[in-house]
């Protein structure tokens, strides 16, 4: 029996500034969104195994995760002086992105199934070996929510947590689904 509630206070202690329940059932993986990734405007597509295509097509996206009922979401929130801010925009980012990797190792010590999905590409390696060689830790590979096809802003009202916190307010969001 997974205790999400136990979950979400060491989400929040770690140093998440939300974390709340995720009900799998309201996630629905769109097209739409894999289109923008084909867009490339990150630069990542195509060229890491978490990334479209390497993380697969969507419907084995969809296969991976419908073997989930629940998680948790998390998000990093942080304040920007003006919308040209860009030191703390790497700051907010850099921060959620150590506290991600650093909670999905914990949770996945304790429970033998956890599915992490957060942002951006996969950084566990320097250097990825796609499209070359296998993933070299297909156990631990950080796909983004929008990799596979979530809408964030979907996944996070569908779920009662806010997705805009107004004006020069930044949040970095993902999440870890458990079996
Ligand atoms: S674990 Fe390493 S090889 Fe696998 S996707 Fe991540 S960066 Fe690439």
């Amino acid at each position: 029996m997974v205790d999400l509630d136990l979950i979400i206070k060491k989400a929040l202690d770690m140093g998440f500034s939300v974390s709340a329940k995720l009900d799998c059932s309201t996630i629905k993986l769109m097209p739409e969104v894999r289109e923008m990734c084909a867009a490339n405007k990150c630069n990542q597509y195509d060229k890491n195994w978490a990334c479209p295509p390497g993380c697969g097509s969507l419907e084995k996206c969809e296969e991976r995760i419908k073997k989930y009922k629940v998680g948790i979401i998390v998000q990093t929130v942080g304040k920007l002086e003006d919308s040209m801010d860009f030191e703390s925009m790497v700051e907010i980012e850099k921060k959620h992105k150590n506290l991600f990797l650093k909670f999905s190792d914990e949770l996945k010590k304790e429970y033998d199934n956890v599915f992490s999905l957060g942002v951006g590409s996969c950084i566990k390696c320097k250097t990825c070996t796609y499209p070359d060689e296998p993933c070299r830790f297909p156990q631990n590979i950080l796909s983004s929510m929008e990799a596979y096809g979530m809408l964030v802003s979907q996944v996070c009202i569908d779920n009662n947590v806010k997705y805009y916190y107004g004006p020069n307010i930044l949040a970095y969001t993902g999440c870890f689904l458990i079996e």
